[in-house]
């Protein structure tokens, strides 16, 4: 699942690939960069924000309109960005999917299945990513105002709230399970009533950072198969805590995994199922 952390990667695995090379060939397969040929062009840096990526390039020199340019991706559910020695088989994923080709002399990166695909002048990130809130994983993560802009909405659920990239960016719905089932919240629970907002996000913060630099995500401190989470994905397996089968239900747009012992709704109204005594 492709949450702060795995974009965090993403962009680490291009920048290795990729910085400082001029690229000696593109091959865009979306329909809005279908005519962009990027070579000579050349590979500044690879960076994160929240879930978003920024490629940024440098035009060759005779363009000098505008000199400095974003390559912009979002990889949701499904997309994924992979580097290749050159002559290697892409073996990743079908070919199908795959949105972007970008050669350089020893590498070559293959993006599939990204969405908003888009180069934008790099002055003009803003206008993509100038929304987000503060990035759990970025050089300037801020957890007060993090906490501030999630306290800014007392009525929204914190499984809902978590989720908001404008309130910070990162968090998906692996983390956001996971954090909730560790501080014992109920996903339903209202903002305004969580005690501790800002011990919340510093755990959300921690759990994403501990992640970084590898490729399988786990909040148990497990790397097995199967024991990597406490809750999400475990659909009516025992809580690891207490033994009682973990719910999953809808909540907002997603679905949420719960223990209904470990993280009893503050109000039984705000339940969808409330337990019974
Ligand atoms: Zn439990």
């Amino acid at each position: 699942m492709p949450e702060g952390d795995t974009v965090w990667n993403t962009a680490r695995v291009l920048h290795r690939a990729l910085a400082g090379a001029a690229l000696t060939g593109s091959d865009f397969r979306v329909p809005q960069l279908a005519t962009t040929d990027l070579t000579g062009w050349t590979v500044r840096e690879s960076a994160s924000r929240g879930k978003h990526l920024l490629l940024r390039l440098a035009a060759p020199e005779e363009r000098s309109d505008v000199r400095h340019w974003t390559l912009h991706s979002h990889l949701r559910m499904d997309g994924a960005w992979r580097a290749y020695a050159p002559g290697e088989r892409w073996a990743a994923r079908p070919a199908h999917l795959i949105r972007v080709v970008l050669r350089a002399p020893s590498a070559v990166a293959v993006g599939y299945h990204l969405h908003e695909l888009a180069l934008l002048p790099t002055v003009e990130e803003e206008s993509l990513v100038g929304h987000l809130g503060p990035d759990l994983l970025g050089p300037d993560w801020d957890a007060a105002e993090a906490v501030r802009r999630l306290a800014a909405h007392p009525e929204a659920t914190i499984g809902e709230a978590l989720l908001d990239q404008r309130n910070l960016a990162g968090v998906g719905n692996l983390y956001k399970c996971e954090v909730l089932f560790l501080r014992g919240l109920s996903p339903w629970t209202p903002v305004g009533a969580v005690p501790d907002l800002a011990g919340t996000v510093a755990l959300a913060q921690r759990l994403l950072a501990a992640n970084r630099g590898r490729w399988t995500q786990s909040t148990t401190g497990s790397l097995h198969r199967g024991g990597t989470s406490y809750v999400y994905g475990r659909r009516a397996q025992p809580c690891r805590r207490c033994g009682t089968a973990i719910r999953k239900e809808e909540l907002g747009e997603r679905v949420t995994y719960w223990c209904p012992r470990c993280q009893p709704a503050p109000d039984p109204a705000q339940s969808p199922d409330p337990i019974q005594p």
